[in-house]
C-alpha cells in the first residue's frame, strides 16, 4: 500500500462529506478530480485521464480542468443532473504553513444552477422542496437566481409529481419515503432527488421566509428549501423572498399533460417555444417580463376582478399607441432586475452588472412619465406603484467608471474623487510614472544611449534596458546587471528599486481599496433588495401586459367578458391563435362557439383533417388566454370562468403504438371523469381509437353519457364513431355539430366551417374515391352504407344508448368509479357483441 500523502488525506476528508457530488479540488491553477470522480468525469467531460503516484501499486486516477474554464465543466455536469462541490484553496499557498487550507465554497446542484439554461433568460430554474406529512405534502419552490419562493400543500404524490413536472423542476429535496415506482418516475422525468440537509443555525433566514405562512406543511417545506439553499451555496442569500402561499385551486387547473397537449409554452412536437401559445403572446422586452408571462400561462386566474385588472391595462395600452411605444422603448433599456438583484445578493455581480442595474433604474422614470402623460386613469394608477430608485442609480453611476473591466480585483473600477485615499494612491502611482519617464530621459542624457528604455515585468519589476551595441556605454558600478536577452541587457539601480517599491505599493493598495469600495457599494445596494424585487415585479407585469396589447393589436383580438353565474359560451368568429398565425394571411376560417348554459356536450363529427381538433383547441386556448388577462382571437367573446381543463388529445404517433397508449388514453379520460366539475372544460379527441372498433365505440358512448349525465362540464367531443350522433335524440344537453366539407368535381373540399348537426357519413367513401379505389368497391360500400343507415333508423343504435348505464337505480352501486367503469365496460361489450354481431351477419354474405 502506498502511503497517503497529506494532500490526499485532506482530499478524502472533504470527499467523505460530499459523497454524491463531483469534488473539484483546487490545486494551483487547476481543479483536480480523483478516483471515481476522475474516471467518470474524464468520460463525461472528455478530459485526459492520468494517474497520481504512477509508480505505486495503486495509482490514483486523476483528471484536471483549468480554473479559468471551470464554469463550463461544472455546467455540463450539472445539466446532466449531477452535483459539483467546488473546493478552493482558502489561503495563499505561498503563505501557508504546511498543508494549504481548503474547503468547499459552493455545492452546485441542478436546482441551484444560476446560469442561463438552453432556453435562455426567459426560463426559470426551480429547486423544489417536498415535505411529507401524515395527510399529504408541503411543497415549496424557488428560483435561486431571483430568490422568489412559492409554497403550497397537496394531497397525493400524483399531485406533487404533477406540480414538479409543470414547474419543470430539475431537483427535488424530498423528505419522506419514496416507493421504487415513485423513484422510477422521478428518474424518468430527469428529476434529481436530494436528501434534506439539517442545520439548526439558519434561524434568521428561515423565519424571514416563512413569516406569512400558516400551514405547517408549507412551513416545513419552505424551511427545508431555505436551509438547503443556504447550506449548499454557503453564503447569506439576502435576496430570498418571503414565501408566498398558493392553492392550486386558486387558479385554472391543468395537469402538466394538459399544458403540454395545449402547447402552452412549448410545441408538443419539438419541445421548443416556436409554435406554442407563449411564442405567440411573448412580445416582452425584458427577460423578467417573459418569465412572468410564462408563469401566468401555467396559472390562469379564476377571479374576474383580478382578470379585469389586467385587462384594463391591456386596454389602456391598446388605446394609447404613443404610451405603448414609449414604454416599450424604455423597457428595452431595462436589464434583468430580478437576476441582477440575485447576483448582487449572491456576491457575484461585477462592476458592469452594477452599471446595468443603474442604467435600468434610470429607465424607470421614463416609463413612469410615459404612463402618467397618457392621461389614462388606469395607467396613472399603475405608474403610482412603480418605485423610483434613481438616487441609487446615481450613486452607482457616480462611483463606477464608465467602462469597468469584468474582473473586480484588478482595479480600474472606481471613479476619481470618490475616496481621498484612493486618489492619493493614484497620485503616487502617477507621480511614480512621471518620475520613471524623467529618469529615462535623464539616463539617456547621462549615458548617451539614445534607445535606453525603462520597462517592467512581473519577475524583475522595473528595469533599464540597453541594446547590445550600447553596452559599452553603461556606467560601471551604478548599473547592476539583472538579465541578458538576445539583443539587449537589463539593469537595475538602487534608486529605481526604491521608487519601484513606492509605485507597486501604491498600486496594490489602490486595487485593494478599489475592491473594498466596490464591495461596500454592493453591500449598500443589498439594503435595497426588497425594493428592487418589488420594482422588478411591477416592471415584469407591465411588460407582459404591454405584450398582450401588442399581440391583440397585431392580430385583431377582442376583450372577452365573463359571466359569474352562467356557463354559457359565446365566441363569435373565433380562431385558433397559433394556427391562424402559421397559415397564410386570411386563410384561417373563423368559427363560432356558441354553447348555451344548459348545453354541456358538443359531439363533433367530420372527416379527418377537416379541423375538429383545431376547433377544440381553439376553445381551450381562448379560455386560457382570457383567464390570464389577454385579449382573445375572436370578434366577440363572453365566457364562463373555467376551473379546470382536461384533455384527451391523441398525438399522431399515439395511434400506432398500441396497447400502452390505450392505457394512457383511458387514464387521461379517467382524470376528467373523476375530477371535472360543471365549471370545467373537457376536450376529448377520438377517444376509443386505440382499441378495437366495438369496445372503443362503446367506451366513447359511455364516456359521453357519463359526462353528460353526471359531470355536466362543457365538453367538446370529437369522434369518428358516426353512430354516436344518434345520442342527440336522447341526451338533452348534447348537440351534434360537424365540420363541413363539400365536393367539387369529384374532389373533397374541406370548408373548415363548423355547422350544426351530424356530418354526412359518406365522406369516408368520398375519400376512398379520391384515393382511386375501384368503382365496384365504392358502389358496394355505398350500398352497404345505405343498408346500415336504414337499420340504424330501425332502432339498432349503439348499445350504449340503450343501456341506461347511469340511471338512478344504478347509482348506489357506482360509488367508486374504478369498479364501476370496468363493470360498465364489461356490460357494454357484452351487449354490443349481442347487438352488433347479429347485425353483421347479413352483410358478410
Ligand atoms: P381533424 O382533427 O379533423 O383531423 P385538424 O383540426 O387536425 O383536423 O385540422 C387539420 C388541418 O386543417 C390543420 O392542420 C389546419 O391546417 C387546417 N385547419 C383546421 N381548421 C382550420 C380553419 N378553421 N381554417 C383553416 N384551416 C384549418
Amino acid at each position: 500500500m502506498a502511503e497517503t500523502t497529506p494532500m490526499m488525506k485532506q482530499y478524502y476528508d472533504i470527499k467523505s462529506q460530499y459523497p454524491d457530488a463531483f469534488l473539484f479540488y483546487r490545486v494551483g491553477d487547476f481543479y483536480e478530480l480523483f478516483e471515481d470522480d476522475a474516471v467518470k468525469g474524464a468520460q463525461i467531460l472528455e478530459l485526459t485521464l492520468t494517474h497520481r503516484s504512477n509508480k505505486s501499486e495503486n495509482p490514483i486516477p486523476m483528471a484536471g480542468v483549468p480554473h479559468q474554464a471551470v464554469d463550463s465543466y461544472v455546467n455540463t455536469l450539472v445539466e446532466k443532473g449531477y452535483k459539483v462541490a467546488l473546493c478552493e484553496q482558502l489561503e495563499d499557498p505561498k503563505q501557508a504553513k504546511g498543508m494549504v487550507k481548503r474547503g468547499i465554497i459552493q455545492l452546485v446542484t441542478p436546482g441551484t444552477m444560476m446560469n442561463e439554461g438552453p432556453n435562455g433568460a426567459k426560463e426559470s430554474n426551480y429547486l423544489t422542496s417536498v415535505f411529507s406529512t401524515k395527510s399529504g405534502f408541503g411543497l415549496a419552490y424557488s428560483d435561486l437566481s431571483t430568490g422568489e419562493i412559492f409554497t403550497t400543500h397537496l394531497k397525493s404524490f400524483a399531485d406533487v409529481l404533477n406540480e414538479l413536472l409543470s414547474l419543470r423542476t430539475k431537483e427535488v429535496v424530498f423528505e419522506g419515503s419514496l416507493s421504487d415506482s415513485q423513484k422510477d418516475v422521478l428518474k424518468k422525468s430527469n428529476i434529481t432527488v436530494s436528501t434534506p440537509i439539517q442545520d439548526q443555525e439558519k434561524h434568521a433566514e428561515v423565519s424571514y421566509a416563512i413569516q406569512k405562512l400558516s400551514n405547517q406543511a408549507e412551513k416545513d417545506a419552505t424551511k427545508q428549501l431555505v436551509i438547503y439553499l443556504l447550506v449548499t451555496q454557503k453564503r447569506s442569500l439576502a435576496h430570498l423572498q418571503i414565501a408566498k402561499s398558493y392553492e392550486v385551486s386558486q387558479y385554472l387547473q391543468m395537469s402538466h399533460v394538459v399544458q403540454n397537449n395545449l402547447e402552452l409554452v412549448a410545441s408538443a412536437k419539438t419541445g421548443k417555444k416556436m409554435g406554442s401559445l407563449f411564442w405567440l403572446l411573448d412580445k416582452t422586452n425584458t427577460a423578467m417580463g417573459g418569465r412572468l408571462l410564462k408563469q401566468w400561462l401555467a396559472r390562469p386566474l379564476l377571479s374576474i376582478s383580478e382578470i379585469e385588472k389586467r385587462q384594463k391595462i391591456v386596454q389602456a395600452m391598446l388605446d394609447n399607441y404613443f404610451t405603448r411605444e414609449g414604454v416599450k422603448d424604455a423597457l428595452k433599456g431595462v436589464y434583468d432586475l430580478e437576476r441582477l438583484t440575485g447576483r448582487i445578493a449572491f456576491g457575484s455581480a461585477n462592476a458592469r452588472e452594477l452599471l446595468q442595474l443603474s442604467r435600468s433604474l434610470d429607465a424607470i422614470p421614463q416609463i413612469q412619465s410615459a404612463l402618467f402623460e397618457s392621461g389614462d386613469e388606469d395607467l396613472a394608477n399603475f405608474a403610482e406603484q412603480i418605485i423610483d430608485l434613481s438616487e441609487l442609480a446615481k450613486k452607482i453611476k457616480d462611483t463606477i467608471v464608465e467602462n469597468p473591466p469584468i474582473l473586480t480585483t484588478d482595479g480600474g473600477l472606481i471613479r476619481e474623487g470618490i475616496n481621498e485615499q484612493l486618489d492619493r494612491y493614484r497620485d503616487a502611482m502617477n507621480n511614480g510614472k512621471t518620475w520613471l519617464a524623467q529618469l529615462q530621459a535623464q539616463e539617456r542624457k547621462a549615458t548617451g544611449i539614445e534607445n535606453l528604455k525603462i520597462g517592467y515585468n512581473k519577475v524583475f519589476g522595473y528595469f533599464i534596458q540597453v541594446s547590445k551595441g550600447n553596452v559599452a556605454k553603461v556606467p560601471e558600478g551604478r548599473y547592476i546587471r539583472k538579465q541578458t536577452l538576445t539583443g539587449s541587457e537589463r539593469y537595475i539601480t538602487p534608486e529605481l528599486k526604491e521608487h519601484e517599491n513606492l509605485i507597486l505599493e501604491a498600486e496594490n493598495k489602490s486595487t485593494d481599496l478599489e475592491y473594498q469600495i466596490f464591495s461596500d457599494l454592493r453591500e449598500y445596494i443589498k439594503t435595497f433588495i426588497p425594493k428592487l424585487q418589488e420594482l422588478g415585479n411591477t416592471i415584469a407585469s407591465l411588460d407582459a401586459l404591454t405584450s398582450f396589447a401588442t399581440v391583440a393589436e397585431e392580430n385583431n383580438y377582442c376583450r372577452p367578458s365573463f359571466h359569474q353565474d352562467s356557463q354559457e359560451i359565446k365566441v363569435v368568429a373565433g380562431r385558433h391563435p397559433v394556427v391562424e398565425k402559421v397559415l397564410a394571411d386570411g386563410n384561417y376560417i373563423p368559427n363560432d362557439i356558441q354553447m348555451a348554459d344548459d348545453t354541456s356536450v358538443f359531439l363533433i363529427t367530420g372527416p379527418n383533417m377537416s379541423g375538429k381538433s383545431t376547433y377544440m383547441r381553439q376553445m381551450a386556448l381562448i379560455a386560457v388566454m382570457a383567464q390570464v388577462g389577454s385579449f382573445v382571437p375572436a370578434t366577440e367573446a363572453a365566457l364562463p370562468i373555467f376551473d379546470q381543463i382536461f384533455t384527451r388529445i391523441g398525438a399522431a404517433d399515439d395511434l400506432i403504438s398500441g396497447q400502452s397508449t390505450f392505457m394512457v388514453e383511458m387514464s387521461e379520460a379517467n382524470e376528467a371523469l373523476q375530477n371535472a366539475t360543471k365549471r370545467s372544460l373537457v376536450l376529448f379527441d377520438e377517444i376509443g381509437r386505440g382499441t378495437a372498433t366495438y369496445d372503443g365505440m362503446a367506451l366513447a358512448g359511455a364516456i359521453v353519457k357519463y359526462l353528460h349525465d353526471k359531470v355536466g362540464a362543457k365538453t367538446l367531443f370529437a369522434t369518428h364513431y358516426h353512430e354516436l350522433t344518434d345520442m342527440e335524440k336522447t341526451l338533452d344537453h348534447l348537440k351534434n355539430i360537424h365540420v363541413g366539407a363539400t365536393q367539387e368535381n369529384g374532389k373533397l373540399i374541406f370548408l373548415h366551417k363548423i355547422l350544426p348537426g351530424p356530418a354526412d357519413q359518406s365522406y369516408g367513401i368520398h375519400v376512398a374515391q379520391l384515393a382511386g379505389l375501384p368503382n365496384k368497391v365504392l358502389r358496394e360500400a355505398s350500398k352497404m352504407l345505405k343498408r346500415l343507415e336504414a337499420q340504424g333508423a330501425n332502432g339498432l343504435e349503439p348499445a350504449s344508448l340503450q343501456l341506461d348505464l347511469f340511471s338512478e337505480k344504478n347509482d348506489s352501486e357506482e360509488t367508486t368509479s374504478d369498479e364501476a367503469i370496468s363493470d360498465t365496460e364489461k356490460q357494454v361489450i357484452e351487449d354490443i357483441n349481442n347487438l352488433y354481431l347479429a347485425d353483421k351477419t347479413p352483410l358478410e354474405v
